[in-house]
């Protein structure tokens, strides 16, 4: 079974000119290859820090991280993460399959090459199909999400990084990018942390939900739901097994608010 993260007495904040501001201490998570993480905690406990420590977009402060058997620069740099945002940023003078290709275009030494037949096989996959000539402000919130979503999996990364990205989407264009997440989850056997603010959604998605409390920052919990759901890790939301998980989770982020 490989790991896709290891992290062990890990700190990680901000660096000031004189004072380090730690905003996590101590953590310690092993995320095995294939799974699908999802983190819950009130604002400000240092979700997104985490996801930038683990991109590479932060340095820890101390303590090891391991990504994907190597140093997260290493991950980066061979361009095996991927990003979503909560409002990711199309350039809107490129049409959506120009944003798309983006990472590719400007991906260096190490970029993958990226053929037509990639981008609409994305294109289908995200439900975008025959908008691939339309730019941006021509689309829905859930459209532009979804191609952030494929302009995140286009160089097919191993790690895909997700930080609140359908916490702006009306309830039902959130459900149904939920489920098309799942199967592409299944499909590319992609390893995914999700952070979101929804118990609904953390435990809809998550193989396990990690939640974290602040002040300071740290790990309350972590949660395996594989038991009480299916194989495929789908549930039904209905399920009691599913309402009762939902339930636990509610104490745990009240605990930690
Ligand atoms: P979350 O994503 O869980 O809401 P963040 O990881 O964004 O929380 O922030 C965690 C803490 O780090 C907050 O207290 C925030 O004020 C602080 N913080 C975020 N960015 C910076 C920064 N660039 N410099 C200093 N402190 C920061
Ligand atoms: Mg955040």
């Amino acid at each position: 079974m490989s790991v896709a993260i290891d992290c062990e007495k890990l700190d990680i904040g901000y660096r000031n000119a004189d004072t380090d501001i730690t905003v996590v201490s101590g953590l310690d998570l092993t995320v095995t290859a294939g799974e699908f993480l999802t983190i819950l905690g009130p604002s400000g406990c240092g979700k997104s820090t985490l996801l930038r420590v683990v991109a590479d977009l932060l340095e820890p402060l101390s303590g090891s991280i391991a990504v994907l058997g190597t140093s997260p620069r290493q991950a980066r740099m061979t361009r095996q993460i991927g990003f979503v945002f909560q409002d990711s940023t199309l350039l809107p003078w490129r049409s959506v399959r120009q944003n798309i290709e983006l990472p590719a275009v400007v991906g260096g030494a190490n970029k993958r090459v990226v053929s037509t037949e990639k981008t609409d096989a994305l294109l289908v996959m995200l439900g975008l199909e025959g908008l691939g000539d339309r730019f941006p402000s021509q689309l829905s919130g859930g459209q532009r999400q979804r191609v952030a979503i494929a302009r995140a999996l286009i160089e097919e990364p191993k790690l895909l990084l997700m930080d609140e990205p359908f916490g702006a989407l009306d309830e039902i264009t959130r459900d149904r990018l939920n489920s098309e997440l799942l199967s592409i989850w299944r499909r590319t056997g992609t390893t995914i942390l999700f952070v979101t603010h929804s118990i609904m959604e953390a435990v809809y998605l998550g193989e396990r939900v990690m939640v974290m409390a602040s002040n300071p920052g740290r790990v309350l919990s972590i949660t395996d739901l594989r038991d009480a759901k299916n194989a495929d890790n789908s549930c039904s939301r209905e399920d009691p097994k599913i309402i009762s998980a939902m339930a636990e989770m509610r104490v745990a982020l009240e605990a930690a608010s």
